[in-house]
C-alpha cells in the first residue's frame, strides 16, 4: 500500500461531501471538518493540533471568495493543502553551511530511532554534494556505537575521529572537531550517545558538548513510527537543550504521518531530512509541499 493511504482516503470523504454545492457555508462545511478531524486524529496528529488546524480550515474555506474556477469541493481540498503546507513550517528548512570554515553538525536522538545510520547517510548525501565530511563519535557508554559509525565511515569513505580511552565526551567532541577543522572538512557531524529514555543525565552532556562545539545546527533525531510522541519528544529536548531541527526517520514504516504533521506545529522546529530506508541512500531533504502532495495523493 501506498503511504498515507489511510489519511488520504479519509480526507478525501471530506470533498465529496461537498460535490454538488454552489458554495461553501458554515453548514455544509460542518461534516467535511469533522472528517478531516477524523482523518488527522486516526493519523496519531496530536489533538490541540488537529483543533487550531480544523478551525484555521474552517474559517479560511468559509471567509474566502471561492477562487475562479474552483468548485466547493476543490476549494477545500486547496485550503486544506496550503493548511497541510503551513503545518510543516511552509519551505524547506535547508542545513546551515559556514561561508568560510568547517560548518559543525551536532547530532542527538534516543536509542534506536536510526540516529547513527543517519549520521552515515547525511555524509553520504554530503560527500554527493561535492562536500567533505568528518564524523565524530562521542558514544562514551556503548563501543559498539563507535564502531558501528566507524563501519558507516569506511563505507561513505570519510574519516571517523573517535577517542577510544576518553570517558569525556564534550572532550572527544571538540578534539574531533578541531581534526575536522585541520583537514579542511567542509562538515564534522559529531554522533552523541543515544539513551533509552530522556534523562537530565543526556540532557546535560549534549549541552556540555553544545558549549565545547558551537555548533550551527543541532539536529534531534525521532522516529516516524512514533507518531505525535516524535513532536513530543522534539519539544522536550528544545526545551534543554536549544535545536536548531529534526531528522525524521524511518518514514518509510509510518503508514499514518502524525509524526511529520505534528513536529513543526507542537515544537517550532523544522524537520530538515527524512529518512525512507536502512540504505545509505535512503535520505530526502524534507519538503512541506511535496509532503502535503503525497498526504493529498
Ligand atoms: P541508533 O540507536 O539511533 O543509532 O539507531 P541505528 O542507526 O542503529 O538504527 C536502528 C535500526 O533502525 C537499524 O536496524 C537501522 O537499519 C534502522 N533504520 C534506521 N533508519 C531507518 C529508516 O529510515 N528506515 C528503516 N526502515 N529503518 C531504518
Amino acid at each position: 500500500a501506498e503511504a498515507f493511504d489511510g489519511l488520504n482516503q479519509s480526507l478525501e470523504k471530506a470533498w465529496q461531501k461537498l460535490k454538488g454545492e454552489s458554495a461553501i457555508n458554515k453548514e455544509n462545511v460542518k461534516e467535511p471538518l469533522r472528517d478531516i478531524r477524523r482523518a488527522l486524529l486516526e493519523a496519531d496528529v496530536s489533538l490541540p493540533v488537529v483543533r487550531r488546524f480544523v478551525k484555521r480550515v474552517e474559517e479560511k474555506a468559509i471567509g474566502t471568495d471561492v477562487t475562479v474556477g474552483l468548485k466547493p469541493d476543490q476549494q477545500l481540498v486547496k485550503v486544506v493543502s496550503d493548511e497541510l503546507i503551513g503545518l510543516m513550517g511552509t519551505e524547506a528548512s535547508p542545513l546551515a553551511e559556514r561561508g568560510f570554515g568547517t560548518t559543525v553538525v551536532l547530532m542527538a536522538g534516543l536509542q534506536g530511532v536510526g540516529k547513527t545510520t543517519m549520521c552515515g547517510k547525511l555524509a553520504s548525501y554530503l560527500q554527493s554534494q561535492g562536500k567533505s565530511v568528518t564524523m565524530v563519535a562521542c558514544d562514551v557508554y556503548r563501543p559498539a556505537a563507535v564502531d558501528q559509525l566507524q563501519t558507516l565511515g569506511e563505507r561513505v569513505g570519510c574519516p571517523v575521529f573517535s577517542l577510544p580511552d576518553s570517558k569525556d565526551p564534550s572532550d572527544i567532541a571538540k578534539q574531533g572537531v578541531k581534526a575536522a577543522r585541520d583537514a579542511k572538512a567542509d562538515y564534522v557531524i559529531v554522533d552523541t550517545a543515544g539513551r533509552l529514555a530522556i534523562d537530565e543525565d543526556m540532557m546535560q552532556e549534549l549541552r556540555d558538548v553544545r558549549k565545547a562545539v558551537k555548533p550551527d545546527e543541532t539536529l534531534l533525531v525521532v522516529d516516524a513510527m512514533t507518531g505525535q510522541e516524535a513532536a513530543r519528544v522534539v519539544q522536550s529536548f528544545d526545551e534543554s537543550v536549544e535545536l536548531t531541527g529534526a531528522i525524521l526517520t524511518k518514514l518509510d514504516g509510518d503508514s499514518r504521518g502524525g509524526a511529520a504533521l505534528s513536529v513543526y506545529e507542537v515544537s517550532g522546529k523544522p524537520i530538515k531530512f527524512v529518512g525512507v530506508g536502512e540504505k545509505l541512500t535512503d535520505l530526502e531533504q524534507f519538503y512541506p509541499d511535496r509532503m502535503a502532495g503525497r498526504i493529498l495523493g
